[in-house]
């Protein structure tokens, strides 16, 4: 953990801290409609199928495959340069929903369309842990 983190960091909103919250015990949370059973993620305020108010959150298996990628090689924003390069990747949840997210600890040519993945957890200041996923090898 770094105190010197110059990174983006989320901002929890109403809707979404009860999965900042989660994501510091290294809990991956999703929220579940309880109307008619959808998950969203990210969190919404409402549930984007039917409205609903009503939710609960559940503790998502953290597996995943990945649905498309993009590596970036070159032209980051100048917080990101010393990291390049690095792969973002749109991943097929286990639970249904399809999320961005930046996959760790491969290297570029590792990447592979429908590959699994796992989260991990992030902790990147004392109060934010990021979600991220590596290739299970
Ligand atoms: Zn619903």
């Amino acid at each position: 953990m770094s105190t010197e983190y110059n990174k983006p960091l989320p901002v929890p909103q109403k809707w979404s801290r009860e999965f900042w919250k989660g994501t510091k015990d290294h809990k991956f949370l999703l929220k579940k409609c309880k109307d008619c059973g959808n998950i969203d993620h990210p969190p919404y305020y409402y549930c984007t199928e039917c409205m609903s108010l009503e939710h609960e959150w559940v503790e998502a298996s953290g597996k995943g495959t990945i649905y498309t990628y993009s590596t970036t090689y070159m032209g980051a924003p100048p917080v990101f340069t010393k990291e390049q390069p690095f792969t973002l990747a749109m991943i097929d949840l286990e639970e249904g929903p399809r999320m961005l997210s930046r996959i760790v600890d491969a290297l570029p040519e590792e990447m592979k369309i429908g590959a699994d993945v796992e989260v991990v957890f992030e902790d990147v200041t004392e109060d934010t842990t990021l979600v991220m996923f590596r290739l299970v090898k």
